[in-house]
């Protein structure tokens, strides 16, 4: 891991950017609503765009009739909050837990190791994952970066 102080709204424009051909490709609009007041994080930003690349690619899958996927960026205390809302098919209460363990998936050539891996990522930024999910309406992601990392 390579750890730098980065912005992350800047890190998310560079994902959209690369994700809005697919974007467009399922009609899904990806609406990004950022805090003005975004800070800076010590990440590794590769492996970070990697964890925004699953999380979006996941929402997009969710939304095969098209929708929205709006990206959130607000400052927490000590921490960045990103969130991203699909208006997708949701999950399942009994998937929702089963979710990010190694090979879960419901996709005909889903690999189930999107999410472990993004989960991984965070834990080496001492930072974490959410999920929130209404089937029929869509999953929230909300993921926490913590501004510095602690060394105790
Ligand atoms: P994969 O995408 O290869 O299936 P992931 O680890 O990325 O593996 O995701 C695991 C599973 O979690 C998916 O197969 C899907 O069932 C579910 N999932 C993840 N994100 C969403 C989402 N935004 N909406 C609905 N289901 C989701
Ligand atoms: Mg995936």
């Amino acid at each position: 891991m390579k750890y730098a102080p980065a912005r992350l709204d800047a890190v998310l424009v560079e994902v959209i950017y690369l994700l809005e051909a697919q974007a467009h490709l399922n009609t899904v609009q990806l609406v990004p609503q950022f805090d003005a007041s975004a800070s800076e994080v010590m990440c590794d930003e590769n492996q970070l765009k990697q964890v925004f690349i699953n999380v979006m690619k996941n929402a997009i899958e969710a939304m095969p009739n098209g929708g929205g996927l709006t990206i959130g960026l607000r400052p927490t205390d000590g921490a960045v909050e990103v969130s991203f809302r699909d208006t997708g098919q949701g999950i399942a209460e009994d998937q929702l837990k089963r979710i990010g363990s190694p090979f879960f998936t419901t996709k005909e050539t889903g690999t189930g190791l999107g999410l472990l891996a993004s989960k991984r990522i965070l834990e080496n930024h001492q930072g974490f994952m959410e999920i929130t999910s209404q089937p029929g309406e869509g999953t929230t992601v909300t993921i926490t970066i913590p501004l510095r990392l602690s060394t105790i």
